[in-house]
Formats: C-alpha cells, structure tokens, sequence
C-alpha cells in the first residue's frame, strides 16, 4: 500500500531538499505536487486541503534549524501531518467489562469475518478467553465460515443456526459468555453490499442488547471514498469506537488509510495485513508514515524477528558465521529464518535507508523471493555432506545439483561462489575485531 503516493512524496522532497532554505515559491510548488499526489490516492479531498494549509503554514512559519537541510525539515513537518491524518497516537482496545463485548459491523466483502477470527487469535495470545458469535441471520454460510475458522485458532464459536433473530443470538451469546466466565466475546455481525436503514436498525439494536465496549467498523482500504462515508454514516446512525482496517498488504492507494480518521474523527485501531489469521496488528499511525516516508520501520521488524525467530538459533548462527565454521546448511537454515519474516519486499521497506522508493525498487529486481528459492532449491540437491563441506562440488556433482534443482550449473556456480565471498569476507571481519580489541587493551 502507499506505494504510488511514497514515490511522489519522496520525490518531491528530494527535489525541495537541494536548497538551503525554504522560500514560499518552492514550497507552493511541492506543495502542488503532493496535494496532487494525495488526490490520486484518493485521501478524501477536505482531509487533503488541512493537509496541505497545515503544512505550508508551519513549513514557511519554521526557523531554518543549523545543520539541517530543507529536505529534513520539510520531511519532519510531512512526517507529522501524516501521523495525524493516520491519527495521532495509537488507540488501545478498550475493554473494561467481564465478559468485554466486542461488536464488529460493516460492509460485505470487508474482511469482517476473518478479522473477528484475526482479533479472537490476537486476544487469545494475550491470555484472554475468548467466545465467538456470528449475529449473520442472512447468510449461513457466514456462520460456518467464522466456525471453521474459530476450529483453526481452538477459539470457541457460538452458533444458532436456526434462528432468525440477530438479536436473540447476540444475547444468548452474551449470557453463554457470563455464564462460562469468558473474558470477551466478539460479535460478528451481518453485511450488505450496501447501508440500508434495516441493517442499521439491527446494528443498533444488537449495540442496545449487549451494551459493547468496543464498536468497530470493518473497512476494507481497497474500497474508496465510498466506504469511508458509510463509515461516517454507521457512526452517525450505530454509533462506534474505532476502525479496523483490512487488505493493508494490498496495493490500495492509501485514500481510506489517510481519509478515515479525519472523516469520521475515529482512530484506526487494527489493520489487517493478509489473508492468514496471523496478518493483524495494532495500528500505528507513527510507523505507517515512516512508511510512507520511506524512513523503514525498524520496530515492527524487530517485534517480526521477535516472534518468529529462535534467539538462541540466531546467536548460535552469528557464532558460526564469525567463527568461519559457516556451512552451506546453516546458509540454508538462515535463508529459511528470514523467509519466515514474511515476503522480502515486505521486508526490505522496514529496513531504514532501504524504504526509499528508489532503491526499493533497484533492490527488487536484485533479490526477490523466487531467487531464494532457487537458491534453496540448489542446496536442497546437495547431500548433506557437500552442504557441510563444498569443497567436493566437483563439475559432475554440479551437473547433479542443477538437475536435481531444475536450475542450471552456472546458477550453482554463482551461488557457491558467493558463499564463499561471503565466508571470506566473515573471517576479514573476525580478524578486525580481535585487533581492535586488543587494541582497546581487551576491553
Ligand atoms: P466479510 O464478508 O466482511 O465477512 O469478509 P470475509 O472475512 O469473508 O473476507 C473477504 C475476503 O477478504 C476473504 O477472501 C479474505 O481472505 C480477505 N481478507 C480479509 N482480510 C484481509 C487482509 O487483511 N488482507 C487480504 N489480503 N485479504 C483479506
């Protein structure tokens, strides 16, 4: 996401960046260009206008800091205003009730569903337990959906069939999660393609029976404006306490993302980022303009790397990889560990320095994902005993390895001597280390 209007925001800048100063004819000129970027997004168009006001106000309003280019000044100033169009601070689930009612409304098609599965998991995690109940009378098949997926995350998922009452089951559900001391109970209710009065209705009436303390509205940021004035009118009509945004990973131009907080003056509270249950998170306005400022965004990705990533494994390989002991195994293993990270691409924009659009793409076309598995697939033919010694790979095991992976031999050439480069250039590294240690007087 964002991709498009990164790219204008990032150039834009670049180009202010080469002066010393700011003047008022530069700045109206980039201003342009960033408010038509913002258009083609399609950030809702009053959003853009305070957008832009704001910016200029403080961009001609600001002392020129010593030792701080243009660029960087302008870059914070656009940095600030795009955490606050994304929302300010991010916004905590508030749940103060035992049992706390979660109630989940919008649009059909929204990601509604798999979100209430996606938010169960996420509360599960944090030690809460957790009942599921889909309020969707209209479609059964929304009941079965949300049952599958509660069997997947071992989240219990309350379910009447029959009943024609939406109403009645979100009561039931309530009293069940009172009853059996649940510690929240999420309520996944029905969407239409479209607002109708009599979806409202029952929203409304559903809210009254259980009293939430969270009413969120699912938005998918692949829709447009349109969405984001539904979003307004349920608030008018239902009422709700924040938003969760689904399909960020898509290649949806940002509008919702930027429009919806400053529309409907409710924060963004989860985003969902894929289509497995784990693709969700908090939303943090700070580090999705990073983003799109292609600052990187070092604290997801150590939070990623957290999770997925055995320390100890890590430190073993690091040891290794100093040492010069560093196999063609444990390059696959390593290979394996940062493919668990997640696609590359998604990868690559967190790291600082590489986010900018630029580079991102140069980068791109040098490693993707489909080269790591090549190279996986190189070292998947090898018998174990070439992987830990490469030194056997003669020209016939060459032959066998391009074969076997479907690659060709120059392919196993190139990786073998990069693995070796990259060996040399660990032991290099090592030797420096133990000289400006002792230089140091071993401390
Ligand atoms: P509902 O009609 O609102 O209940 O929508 P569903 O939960 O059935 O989701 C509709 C489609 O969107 C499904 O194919 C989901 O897999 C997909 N989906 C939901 N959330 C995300 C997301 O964050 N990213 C992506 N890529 N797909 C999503």
């Amino acid at each position: 996401m964002f991709d498009a209007l990164a790219e204008k925001i990032q150039s834009t800048i670049e180009k202010l960046g080469r002066k010393g100063k700011i003047d008022k004819e530069t700045l109206e000129k980039g201003l342009r260009e960033i408010k038509l970027a913002l258009l083609e997004a399609d950030v809702n168009y009053k959003v853009v206008a305070k957008f832009i006001n704001d910016i200029k106000e403080k961009a001609l309003g600001a002392d020129v800091t010593k030792g701080v280019t243009a660029a960087q000044q302008l870059v914070k100033i656009v940095y600030d205003e795009l955490v606050q169009a994304l929302g300010g601070e991010e916004a905590k689930l508030n749940l103060k009730n035992k049992p706390a009612v979660i109630l989940l409304i919008g649009l059909q098609g929204s990601g509604k569903t798999t979100t209430a599965a996606k938010l169960a998991k996420y509360l599960k995690k944090q030690g809460k337990k957790v009942l599921l109940t889909s309020a969707d009378v209209y479609r059964p098949a929304a009941m079965l959906q949300l049952k599958k997926l509660g069997d997947q995350i071992g989240v219990p998922v309350f379910l009447e069939e029959n009943e024609k009452d939406a109403v009645k089951i979100a009561k039931d559900a309530l009293n069940k999660a009172k009853s059996e001391d649940y510690d929240v109970l999420i309520i996944d209710t029905a969407g239409r393609l479209h607002i109708d009065e009599e979806l409202l209705e029952e929203a409304r009436k559903i809210k009254e029976a259980t009293n939430p303390d969270e009413t969120l509205f699912v938005i998918d940021s692949m829709t447009g404006q349109e969405s984001v004035n539904i979003a307004k009118a349920f608030d008018e009509a239902v009422g709700m306490t924040g938003i969760i945004l689904t399909k960020m990973d898509s290649d949806a131009r940002g509008g919702v993302a930027l429009s919806v907080k400053g529309v409907t003056g409710k924060p963004i509270k989860f985003a969902g980022v894929g289509e497995k249950i784990d693709d969700f998170q908090p939303f943090y306005p700070d580090r999705v303009a990073s983003r799109i400022l292609g600052m990187g965004d070092v604290v997801t990705l150590v939070e990623k790397a957290q999770e997925v990533i055995d320390e100890k494994e890590a430190l073993s390989m690091q040891e290794k990889l100093l040492s010069g002991e560093f196999t063609l195994e444990d390059f696959r293993k390593q290979l394996k560990m940062i493919q668990k990270l997640g696609p590359l691409h998604q990868i690559m924009r967190m790291i600082p320095g590489l986010g900018s659009q630029k580079i991102l793409k140069q980068l791109e076309q040098a490693i993707d994902d489909k080269k790591l598995k090549r190279i996986e697939a190189i070292i998947d033919s090898m018998t174990p005993e070439e992987r830990r010694n490469h030194a056997i790979i003669n020209a016939s095991r060459k032959r066998r390895i391009a074969r076997g992976s479907g690659t060709s031999v120059k392919e196993v050439d190139a990786l073998l001597k990069q693995f070796v480069q990259a060996k040399m250039a660990m032991k290099q590294m090592r030797k420096m280390q133990k000289k400006m240690a002792k230089k140091g007087g071993g401390g």
